[in-house]
């Protein structure tokens, strides 16, 4: 993808936001997609990523209805009467205004282009500075953390204050909320402009650069409409960030020596990849075989699977909340090599007991959360088989949410069954997620593999009872279980030899 990086003549100023800003320093490709990139390849955002985004919506206005709970936003139609109407506001001395509309226009490189420069601080207070009263900008977020970003982005909000009334005021970034709803914490903000005017100058090179810049992948991509894209983009350029396991660090030392492509990394004889900064000679192995298995579409394997793997034993699965802060299970489930599932689900506030859910699958109810992980326990005691599960996760909320007899008894069994995954084959596959790698090895995944909506329809039968929730969330967690089975299974079957 490519643009012509001349502006035509007479082309109007380039609008820049605060918001624009802000990305371009997290992911420039993002800012500009959005400038060059096609509408119509714009994707949806998760509805857990919808979720969050609304809840810094819903911190926000609960914060603005403790700390001025008279506001009301502007009643504008467009962006253009709300700077008209916050300009008149503020001539007219409003002590506070809420979501005010800033925007300037000004020369911001060498050229003689004029951008409009536009911002709207959560809230803008009336306060004194240098002797006189001045509008400053606050801005509110959910976390409790300040990042890098935020200072920047408030700096831009001074800078336009600045414009509008001659002084520099002083902001502030309110963080988090305290048990009485007010801001956790509010942190004085110092304006540095020259902090702002390089953020503002690599705003303009992304929107100028004449073909996409390269990807900086992270969770902030969850919050990205071009997702998809940007991942469809990387696969056809080959890109090694494609490859599991590839973040920014090893793939700089990739490029650096000349293996940007997965082309490039598959042909590398192992002796050479060994020299590449942050690669022993395990990952060597595991990185050749991944990139092998992209180009040639199939299964590399790279290691004999242990015979201690191809024991017969249970698939295990939880999935977690957030209870006062602490990440606990609101539902395991596990089944035998053939996929015969037990489910075991938080119920607080309900006697111990089997629930049979519309579908024929039995549940077990435990009161809290002790009593979930005996459920597991006394299911598996009959045997002394492994309790195979996908990632270092499920181990870390047994260490940390079971009781200690049952977290001593159970931990020795718990097998990794991704690392032994890692350990012995390479798939052609971005992801190494059990939801990836599952179907791609045929099993036919049933229902939805949205860990979110699972919660969701649990959270529907605990508030209302809705039983039909709770055969989709526990088919969901069945499905986990059973996928595990199967990949259990190919490995078993597949894998060379020890
Ligand atoms: S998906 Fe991530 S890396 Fe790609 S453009 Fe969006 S934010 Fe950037």
């Amino acid at each position: 993808m490519g643009r012509d990086a001349t502006p035509a003549t007479g082309e109007p100023p380039l609008i820049i936001t605060a918001q624009m800003v802000r990305t371009a320093l997290i992911c420039a490709r993002q800012v500009w997609l959005e400038r060059h990139g096609d509408p119509a390849l714009r994707g949806e955002l998760s509805l857990q990523a919808r979720l969050l985004l609304e809840q810094g919506q819903q911190h926000e206005i609960a914060i603005q209805q403790t700390e001025a709970p008279l506001l009301e936003p502007l009643p504008v139609t467009s962006w253009e009467e709300g700077v008209r109407l916050t300009r008149d506001a503020l001539s007219q001395g409003v002590t506070e205004l809420w979501h005010g509309f800033l925007e300037h226009q000004a020369p911001l490189d060498l050229t003689d282009r004029l951008f409009i420069v536009r911002g709207q601080p959560d809230l803008l207070q009336r306060v004194p500075c240098f002797g006189t009263l001045a509008y400053r900008p606050v801005e509110i977020k959910r976390r409790r953390t300040p990042q890098e970003t935020d200072w920047v982005q408030l700096d831009l909000y001074v800078w336009l204050l600045r414009q509008l009334q001659g002084t520099t005021p002083p902001g502030e970034l309110w963080l988090g909320a305290d048990e009485y709803g007010r801001p956790w914490q509010r942190l004085p903000h110092e304006y540095d402009e020259e902090r702002l005017m390089e953020a503002l100058a690599a705003t303009i090179a992304t929107l100028d650069a004449p073909s996409m810049p390269p990807a900086t992948l992270g969770r902030h991509c969850d919050f990205c409409l071009w997702q998809e894209e940007c991942f469809a983009t990387r696969v056809q350029a080959g890109q090694v960030d494609v490859l599991p396991g590839v973040g920014p660090a090893l793939r700089g030392a990739l490029e650096a020596a000349h293996l940007s492509t997965i082309a490039a990394v598959a042909a590398c004889p192992l002796e050479v990849l060994q020299r590449v900064r942050g690669v022993g000679p395990q990952r060597a192995r595991q990185l050749q075989a991944s990139a092998r298995a992209w180009v040639e579409g199939r299964p590399i394997w790279h290691g004999p699977l242990p015979a201690g793997y191809r024991r017969d034993g249970w698939m295990f699965d939880l999935e977690t909340c957030e209870v006062n802060g602490k990440t606990v299970p609101w539902c395991m489930g596990w089944c035998d090599s053939e996929g015969r599932t037990q489910i075991a689900l938080l119920a607080p506030g309900q006697e111990p007991q089997t629930l049979i859910l519309p579908d024929g699958q039995p549940v077990t109810l435990a009161p809290d959360v002790d009593s979930l992980w005996a459920a597991l326990a006394e299911a598996v005691a009959d045997t002394d088989g492994p309790l195979y599960h996908w990632s270092a996760y499920d181990r870390s909320i047994l260490r940390s949410s079971a009781p200690p007899d049952l977290c001593e008894q159970l931990a020795p069994r718990f097998v990794d069954l991704l690392a032994v995954c890692r350990r012995v084959v390479s798939l052609p596959l971005p992801s190494l997620s059990l939801k990836a790698v599952a179907p791609y090895l045929g099993f036919p995944w049933p229902g939805h593999d949205d860990w979110f909506l699972a919660y969701q329809d649990y959270r529907a039968w605990l508030d209302w009872g809705d039983l039909d929730a709770l055969t989709r969330a526990c088919t969901y967690q069945r499905a986990d279980v059973q996928a595990l089975a199967w990949v259990w299974r190919w490995l078993v079957e597949e894998a060379l030899v020890d």
